[in-house]
């Protein structure tokens, strides 16, 4: 039967505080979430969506996946709706997983909402097998900006379509036979974002073990900036079900020994579900794991550690220091959320709240989408919406939309 066999990593990046990417593998799913959102947000969101899929999968067919995607929306609603500081969090999911009925899987489907990714390795490189429902997508396919224009655009992080915004989603689906052989690589925009795809291509050609490739992947994106929270999961088709060994010996959670990760790679432990246990060869007994729920971060071995001498002074500078970061950390969350704009999502005229471009990790979301399309403005007016002016409140944003609205009266088909 088959299965899947991975390896993963999910790293804070090199400039991020948090990371708010959350990953999910099972035997026969694997799922990639990039959450956003100030205050925990963006964590929150990521983290109750692969709660969500990896409660609901059943791994009978791909409607079912996309059933799964949707139950995670409305579990990522209800809980902002339950923790009004949660309000307006958000979160991409992709997700391949194995569908078949009673003979076991024979279809890889592929779901996906916002800009992770599913790429699958081909000859002659990555073949994307998803797209990003982003702002920059948009662009491109219109024909306004190029691809290499589009990785360096200061809006590349502006998704339009993400869990938690809405009660009903659009989910995409792909489906395709499932081949053992088959080399899948799902991943935030932390990664394709700074490493380009060739060279994405080569390290998963180069390394044979899944976790390997992943942490490699990571290493890389780190090396080239590490921006964003930068997460991968490497999964390989096989046929063996019950070839534990050799499947456990793929998925090394953490990227242990590249620069820079150190205590901000998260290490996913496990609490009940699939049969994977991690092989022993450190001195830590063998523990089951369930890669998906973020327990604990790594910690600096023990053995060197001694403990710190605190005095008053050294208390008084942390606490102050502690001061300045809550404020800088809670200005900063109200600044990138209190400002509205009117832009561009997908090829239709948005409402947006935030700021554009984001804010550190705070993206900005669509509020509301317009029934207007950009390529029917004027010239004069795509202009206008091009310069994305900033509104302080949502009123005066809705004046500036509804006067475009004025020259191109449509309603919503
Ligand atoms: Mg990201």
């Amino acid at each position: 039967m088959i299965s899947l066999r991975a390896g993963m990593v999910s790293d804070t990046g090199r400039v991020r505080a948090i990371n708010q990417d959350s990953l999910l593998v099972l035997e026969h799913l694997a799922v990639v979430a990039d959450g956003m959102g100030g205050h925990r947000g963006g964590e929150v969101a990521s983290q109750v969506a692969i709660d969500s899929m990896a409660e609901a999968w059943m791994g009978s067919s791909a409607d079912d996946l996309v059933e799964n995607v949707q139950t995670a929306n409305q579990r990522v609603i209800e809980r902002a709706d339950a923790e009004p500081e949660l309000q307006g969090m958000g979160t991409t999911l992709v997700a391949v997983g194995l569908v078949g009925d009673g003979d076991g899987p024979q279809t890889v489907a592929v779901a996906n909402v916002g800009d992770s990714r599913a790429y699958l390795l081909v000859d002659d490189g990555l073949e994307q097998l998803t797209v990003d429902h982003s702002l920059v997508e948009g662009l491109v396919r219109s024909g306004r900006i190029t691809r290499d224009e589009a990785l360096v655009h200061p809006q590349r992080s502006i998704v339009t379509r993400a869990l938690g915004i809405d009660t009903s989603v659009d989910v995409d689906l792909l489906e395709r036979p499932a081949l053992v052989g088959e080399r899948f690589l799902l991943c935030s925009d932390g990664l394709s974002n700074e490493v380009p795809e060739p060279l994405m291509a080569s390290v998963l050609k180069r390394f044979a073990e899944p976790a390997e490739a992943a942490a490699e992947l990571a290493r890389l994106a780190n090396e080239r900036g590490g921006r964003d929270n930068v997460t991968c999961i490497v999964a390989d088709l096989v046929g063996e079900a019950d070839d534990l060994e050799a499947r456990a010996s793929a998925m090394v959670p953490d990227a242990a020994g590249f620069e820079g990760a150190g205590p901000d790679t998260i290490e996913y432990s496990l609490t009940d579900g699939p049969l994977v246990e991690i092989p022993d060869d450190e001195d830590d007994p063998p523990r089951p794991r369930r890669f998906g729920r973020a327990l604990s971060t790594a910690q600096p071995s023990t053995d060197e550690y001694r403990p710190p001498r605190l005095t008053w002074r050294s208390l008084a500078f942390g606490g102050a220091l502690l001061v300045v970061a809550l404020v800088a950390i809670g200005g900063t969350g109200w600044y990138a959320r209190s400002g509205w704009f009117v832009g561009v999502d997908g090829d239709q005229v948005a409402l947006f709240q935030g700021r554009p471009g984001g804010v550190l990790w705070i993206d900005p979301t669509v509020e509301r989408m317009s029934p207007i399309l950009y390529n029917d403005l004027t010239p004069d007016e795509q202009q206008r919406v091009d310069g994305e002016q900033e509104f302080s409140t949502r009123e005066e944003a809705e004046e500036f939309l509804a006067g475009l609205g004025d020259t191109h009266d449509r309603s919503d088909p």
